[in-house]
């Protein structure tokens, strides 16, 4: 699973053979048709159909998924529809209430919200190693009582190493958030 900022650049990338395989980082990911059809739910409801393209390397014959960035693996719903009710409950806003804000299942919330807590202790390490190769200044010195909020907290001081050092990734902390974890973020190991 790669996750793309730009689907028509990653795509031209793609059928150039410009990108690098992230299974054996040596061979090139060359256009292998495309992933299932998708129903993804944006902010206010918007919902698309998402096909992915896919590519397949020359080298280790793995197959990757080409993701948009507001996407995560697994997850029926955008980025910024999820990042926001993630960062609502690391600040402790319950469950029912960010249901009803965002228009989404509580049960949905709930998930997503144990996911979070499960995967926290690894999010946090991982993003905090991140940040110390990328700009150490941007360590936190807060320490949090909920591992869910020390885990936003990394992944937002993440979030601005990466805009700091590569600008074209964007501003859009969500998009971001989604990028920095390859999209993992709530798959039932992090980073898998
Ligand atoms: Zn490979």
């Amino acid at each position: 699973m790669i996750e793309v900022i730009d689907a028509e650049a990653a795509r031209r990338a793609l059928h150039h053979g410009a990108l690098t395989c992230p299974s054996c980082r040596t061979g090139r990911l060359r256009p292998w048709g495309r992933a299932r059809h998708r129903a993804i739910t944006g902010a206010h409801g918007v919902r698309r159909q998402l096909r992915p393209d896919r590519g397949r390397c020359s080298d280790c014959r793995a197959t990757h998924v080409l993701l948009p960035a507001d996407i995560l693996v697994g997850r029926a719903y955008a980025v910024d529809v999820i990042g926001p009710a993630l960062a609502a409950f690391a600040r402790g806003t319950g469950r029912r209430t960010i249901a009803a804000e965002l228009g989404v299942p509580a049960s949905t919330v709930a998930d997503w919200t144990r996911r979070l807590t499960a995967n926290a202790d690894a999010i946090t390490l991982d993003a905090v190693r991140r940040v110390v190769a990328l700009d150490q200044d941007l360590l936190s010195t807060t320490v949090h009582a909920r591992p869910a909020a020390a885990a936003l907290d990394a992944l937002g001081r993440l979030a601005t190493a990466i805009t700091a050092r590569w600008p074209a990734a964007g501003r859009d902390p969500w998009r971001l958030l989604a990028l920095a974890t390859g999209g993992r973020l709530l798959r039932p190991s992090y980073p898998g």
